[in-house]
């Protein structure tokens, strides 16, 4: 059998991108907010139910530019649970990141716990939608409006999550979302910076840009942060196929769930209030009654040509650029710390095949 991969590109028919690329040969703009990018804009924006979007080359740059749109500095209170980018930009900021652990149900930062990280330092929270499951985004905000702190959420896992009032992306000051080729919704590589008033899209706009905002002006350092041309085709065409592509991930996530409810020590994560998920990603908690640790289990299903990944392990706090940290500190992210041992993302992608699905769950299930 094929090694079957934690996730796998989806791309569409290669001949219905040729017609894009035929019109980029033609009218030969290749970048610098040329037609697929501002039809891409005005897409997701409809797309997302969100009022502004900036397009980026991926969202690692889209996080850096956020934090300067906003003038951030200081500490800011993330957490030690995501990919090492979340806390990456704040570093790349001359920012001190301040782990605050998450919540056992949903793994995200836990807003009971933010209020005792803060300090006059403090200027923002940078939370993450890990796994494309909401965070308590009310509970953060009446926290940020208490202490007049701004939030960005690292939404890189969000691309759709709706929740009852809409767009999830809608919350805080800022979003960004991720375009990476492994994530549900991808231009090879792209990113995003969803807010709200067209004066931060300016800013955002000229920041991506070196910080241009005319042909001799330059009104802040900003950096080359423009998505291109073709990677905006890209993502138009993949727009036209992004609901069959959920809607299977969506079949693929049920199918899981009923098949591993009789593996005993094995947890599914439930959902977080979503009312329209994205099936990003399907994480499964190995706790101390499955017969074998996680690392075991994880390679017996290498063994087996199957690739999981442990998402998040290590956590961002044990990077060696971040242990120092007093917060740092595994006594201050237990529930963090334990998630990681824990933790195993099955593969999820719109052509896992059932037979792969259900192979998956016989490996997990005869340890
Ligand atoms: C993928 C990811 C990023 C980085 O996205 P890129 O587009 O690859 O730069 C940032 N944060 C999280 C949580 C991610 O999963």
């Amino acid at each position: 059998m094929k090694p079957v991969y934690v996730t796998q590109p989806y791309l569409p028919p290669l001949a219905e991108f040729i017609p894009y690329l035929e019109k980029i040969w033609a009218n030969k703009i290749l970048t610098n907010g040329g037609p697929f990018h501002q039809q891409l804009e005005q897409a997701l924006c409809e797309y997302l139910g969100v009022k502004h979007i900036a397009l980026f080359t991926n969202a690692t740059i889209a996080l850096v530019t956020a934090l300067q749109a906003l003038r951030i500095t200081g500490e800011v209170i993330t957490t030690p649970y995501s990919f090492v980018a979340t806390a990456h930009s704040l570093l790349w900021n001359g920012i001190k990141p301040v782990f605050v652990d998450v919540d056992a149900r949903t793994l995200n930062l836990d807003p009971e716990r933010i209020e005792a990280a803060i300090s006059p330092q403090t200027t923002a929270i940078m939370p993450v939608h890990c796994y494309g499951h909401p965070c308590d985004v009310d509970a953060i905000e009446k926290i940020a409006d208490t202490y007049n702190l701004r939030v960005i959420y690292d939404a890189a896992h969000a691309f759709g999550v709706d929740r009852s009032s809409g767009s999830v992306l809608n919350h805080g000051d800022l979003s960004i979302l991720s375009f990476h080729a492994t994530k549900v919704f991808n231009t090879f590589e792209g990113g995003a910076i969803i807010c709200h008033d067209a004066k931060t899209k300016l800013r955002i706009d000229q920041l991506k840009n070196f910080g241009h905002a005319g042909e001799v002006t330059v009104v802040a350092p900003g950096i080359n942060g423009k998505m291109s041309e073709m990677n905006a085709a890209f993502g138009l065409l993949q727009l036209k196929h992004i609901d069959e592509a959920i809607a299977r991930r969506k079949e693929i996530d049920a199918m899981y769930r009923e098949l591993l409810v009789p593996v005993k020590g094995v947890r599914c994560l439930g959902d977080a209030g979503e009312q329209k998920a994205n099936y990003a990603y399907f994480p499964i908690l190995v706790d101390g009654t499955y017969p074998i640790s996680r690392d075991a289990l994880y390679d017996r299903l290498k063994e087996q040509g199957i690739h999981p990944r442990r998402y998040f392990y290590p956590l961002i706090s044990d990077f060696p650029m971040y242990r120092g940290l007093p917060s740092a500190h595994r006594e201050n992210l237990p529930v963090a710390t334990v998630a990681a041992q824990q933790v195993l993302c099955l593969p999820i992608y719109p052509l896992l095949e059932d037979a792969q699905i259900r192979r998956i769950v016989e490996i997990i299930a005869a340890q």
